[in-house]
């Protein structure tokens, strides 16, 4: 009887679908639209995704910090609860923890 996939916490880097594992080949990732990753070009696949990410979100907090720039000496800006830097220490914090420890809740 063949094994069934086993379905685990990682998105699909082309559809975003749920990824399993393909029993036979443990080191073989497929979702439900057929895209297979091996474990390696998963890999690869993340990293050009975070790079990309990082690099969206720098901008939007470049941009962020140009439009309180232009808005905070009228008087018009009001600090939101976490404010560009902030989530900046965050993003930092979170790049900087031990990438080989088990993500919360798992
Ligand atoms: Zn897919």
């Amino acid at each position: 009887m063949p094994l069934l996939p086993v379905p685990v916490p990682l998105s699909c880097p082309e559809c975003g679908g749920r990824l399993q594992l393909i029993p036979s080949s443990p080191e073989s990732y497929h979702c439900a639209l057929a895209h297979e990753y091996s474990a390696h070009e998963l890999d690869a696949a993340l990293q050009q995704q975070i790079h990309l990410s990082l690099q969206h979100v720098i901008r939007q907090l470049q941009e962020q910090q140009t439009l309180i720039a232009r808005r905070q000496p009228l008087g018009l800006y009001t600090p939101p609860v976490d404010s560009p830097l902030q989530l900046a220490q965050q993003i930092l914090a979170t790049l900087s923890r031990d990438v080989t420890a088990p993500p919360d809740g798992l």
